[in-house]
């Protein structure tokens, strides 16, 4: 099978503009930055989805998230941040390798609240939905 570009840039089979690694993430720029350092985050393991990351994994990829956002802040001076993942190509998942998105945000930047990508409320009641996701937990 061959490797995907994100397996690619992990191990160092592929350039980009590395900023961190460790045993299980590696963040780079975004080659077609929306925002002074924006980032891409990623699990040096090929998954295409969050539900695949090991329950160790999760969370060192989060803390690398983490310190990884922290430092974005910082080095480029913004006033806070977007934290995003796209699963899935209806989200608009390009690269089928999980990535999170860090987008540190400034005043005047244009953008909107992550919410905002979507306009679909529910027809079901807020009580069955709750219903329905806490069964899901539970299964
Ligand atoms: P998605 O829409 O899948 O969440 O985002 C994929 C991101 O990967 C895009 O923002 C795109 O600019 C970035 N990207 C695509 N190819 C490359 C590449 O070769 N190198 C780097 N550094 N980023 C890439
Ligand atoms: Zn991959």
């Amino acid at each position: 099978m061959t490797e995907c570009l994100f397996c690619r840039i992990a191990a160092a089979r592929a350039p980009a503009k590395i900023v961190f690694t460790d045993e299980t993430a590696v963040a780079f720029l975004d080659i077609q930055p929306h925002a002074p350092g924006h980032l891409l985050v990623v699990p040096r393991r090929h998954v295409k989805t969050l539900a695949e990351l090991s329950e160790s994994e999760v969370g060192l990829f989060f803390r690398a998230v983490q310190k990884l956002a922290e430092a974005a802040i910082w080095a480029v001076g913004a006033q806070g941040l977007t934290l995003g993942i796209n699963q899935g190509e209806i989200a608009g998942q390009a690269v089928p390798h999980l990535h999170l998105h860090i987008l540190p945000r400034f005043v005047g930047d244009g953008g909107g609240s992550i919410q905002a990508v979507v306009v679909n409320p529910p027809q079901e009641s807020l009580e069955k939905i709750q219903q329905k996701i806490q069964a899901q937990l539970i299964a």
